[in-house]
């Protein structure tokens, strides 16, 4: 086996598996990350005892046994199961969309009832084409009620757009469940470390073969770079990498408003919506009820979630996956195997999807076994 010496651009879950299996390999690894933590999007940092999801709320579920016993190596996790709830104009409904739902919203007691009631919502609407926008993709899938109380402000919300003028695709189906289950997820494992996320990264990285530098961007050597290292992993965006030469991908951003309150419990679950349209934010999260209310018992930090335009210098959070973007990764993708082979790109940035920490991890070691072998 030849020895590589390898450089990892970015720190964040992708970059960490990387470069955690490659020096478990004997290989020797430079890791370089433009923010002043490791960790990504992932990264948790504890305010008043209370582990806090500095980048959005985070809750690890698989459906991987693999990918769970992998994860598992690095931290206990605890049994948080996600049921988040709406707040529309200050009715409160339990998401997903389940029979408690159903039940808050029209006093229907059993499923048959409640699918009728959607029937009956679905047949008024006289829908015989297919969809034209997201509005009718909306309301043909769940009757009108769902629709303006639990999906059309948070939609538009986060999508910076009227639904009208959404495509139809971007909801292909709306999970509607007929049972008194408020589990977001259907995945069998599902939980959150217990003491946050970085230590994961941070044992990933805990390895002599291994230098991490912080506060430290690619785009700033390089030339240099490229030039010291015979292989690179880059989880950055792939359109910067390239100098955005063919165009800009788009992405959406967001901005957090994190704040520290003098009670205990502030809003009584870790994650509330907000799904009316006049609220400006999506979301409120409230940290310590990840973690079953633990940290300071007379304090409790909320973040408010803000949907924004991303613009470059913006952190880039969600890939925009239609077909003109998807077409332009594809020329990027093209450009990098001609002009870069040993430049191997990866992660959510490098890879332009929206992937889950667990198709992150995947994905890392799925490049792990292409590059060394399983
Ligand atoms: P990132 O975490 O983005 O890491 C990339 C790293 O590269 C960053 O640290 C960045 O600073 C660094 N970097 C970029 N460019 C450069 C450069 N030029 N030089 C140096 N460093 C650079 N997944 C779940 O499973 N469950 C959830 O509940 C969940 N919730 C989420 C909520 C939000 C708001 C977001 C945005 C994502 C969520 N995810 C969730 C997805 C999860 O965050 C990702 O799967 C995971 O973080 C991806 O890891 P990554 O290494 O690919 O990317």
């Amino acid at each position: 086996v030849k020895l590589m010496e390898y450089l990892v651009v970015g720190s964040g879950l992708f970059g960490a598996v990387f470069a955690n299996e490659a020096a478990k390999r004997g290989n020797h690894v430079t890791v370089i990350e433009k923010r002043d933590h490791i960790g990504g999007n992932i990264y948790t940092k504890p305010i008043e005892g209370i582990q806090v999801h500095m980048y959005g709320a985070h809750i690890f579920h698989t459906r991987s046994k693999k990918i769970w016993d992998y994860v598992n190596q690095f931290a206990q996790f605890n049994n948080y199961i996600n049921s988040p709830i709406a707040n529309y104009h200050g009715e409160i409904y339990n998401l997903p969309f389940n029979m408690n739902t159903f039940n808050k919203l029209w006093g229907v007691i059993t499923p048959a009832q409640a699918q009728a009631k959607i029937e009956e919502q679905r047949a008024e609407l006289n829908l015989m084409k297919p969809p034209k926008n997201l509005e009718e993709q909306a309301k043909s899938l769940v009757g009108t009620d769902v629709y303006k109380k639990l999906i059309k402000g948070y939609t538009e919300k986060q999508w910076g757009a009227k639904a009208t003028e959404l495509p139809a695709f971007i909801i292909r189906r709306i999970p509607v469940r007929f049972t008194y289950d408020n589990n977001y997820f259907n995945d069998p494992y599902q939980g959150i470390p217990i003491g946050g996320y970085t230590q994961i990264i941070e044992q990933l990285l805990d390895n002599k073969l291994i230098d991490v530098r912080t506060e430290t961007d690619f785009f700033a050597d390089r030339a240099n770079y490229l030039k010291d290292y015979p292989r690179v992993v880059f989880t950055g965006m792939i359109d910067q990498f390239f100098d955005y030469e063919l165009g800009e991908l788009s992405y959406r951003s967001l901005r957090f408003e994190t704040e520290i309150k003098d009670v205990d419990n502030y809003q009584g679950n870790a994650v509330v919506n907000y799904t009316d349209a006049e609220t400006p934010y999506t979301r409120i999260i409230e940290h310590k009820h990840f973690e079953f209310g633990a940290g300071n018992k007379h304090k409790t930090v909320i973040t408010r979630e803000y949907p924004k335009t991303w613009q470059r210098g913006d952190e880039p959070y969600y890939p925009i996956n239609d077909s003109v973007n998807k077409q332009l990764y594809a020329r990027y993708l093209n450009l990098a195997r001609k002009t870069c082979p040993d430049v191997l790109f990866g992660g959510r940035l490098g890879l332009y999807r929206y992937y889950d920490m667990d198709q992150t991890i995947m994905a890392a070691l799925e490049l792990v076994a292409h590059e060394f072998g399983r």
